[in-house]
């Protein structure tokens, strides 16, 4: 069966430059804003006042971080909030030489999942280590499940109200 091609001219380079074909530039600009919800909005609230707070389910007993408005295991409604400690441990971590944009790091960045003391076993949140070592050997030397950490926070003046207001958490005792 034989197809017909229909139409059109490509563009060429010398259409482009020569102003033979219209040409347009457009900047996006989007500007967006997100809505924590109201579990997270209170949980990002107690940062800027260095607390970290804590959701517990009456049903199955357990204290969930970062806070929900309904336990995912008993779908009930949580309203008791509970201060948790700036300390845990370790449940994992990962050594990362490269950055967000696939760009590679000199220095490693760790993220690890942290058990809060306070929180349910095995409820962790995703945070950074630092002070734990420059070089990969001193990194694992230092660090494995069960690690006893602690949040390094922001100046007060400069927490805003986000994850970031704790700036890492850092390896303590041992
Ligand atoms: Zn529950």
């Amino acid at each position: 069966m034989e197809q017909k091609i229909r139409g059109g001219t490509s563009l060429t380079d010398h259409a482009l430059t020569a102003g033979e074909a219209l040409l347009t530039h457009w900047q996006v600009k989007s500007d967006y804003r997100w809505d924590a919800g109201a579990a997270l909005s209170r949980f990002l609230e107690g940062l800027k006042h260095g607390q970290i707070l804590g959701i517990h389910c009456p049903q199955c007993r357990r204290t969930l971080v970062p806070p929900r408005v309904f336990c995912e295991r008993c779908f009930r409604p949580l309203e008791q909030w509970v201060p948790l400690y700036d300390t845990g441990k370790l449940i994992t971590y990962s050594v990362s030489y490269v950055n967000w944009d696939a760009t590679r790091r000199r220095t490693p960045e760790i993220p690890a999942v942290i058990e809060l003391d306070g929180a349910s076993p095995g409820i962790g949140i995703l945070h950074l280590l630092g002070e734990a070592g420059g070089s990969l050997s001193e990194i694992t030397a230092r660090l494995g499940a069960g690690t006893p950490v602690q949040a390094v926070w922001k100046p007060a003046a400069e927490r805003e109200g986000a994850i970031t207001d704790i700036r890492y958490f850092r390896p303590v005792g041992g």
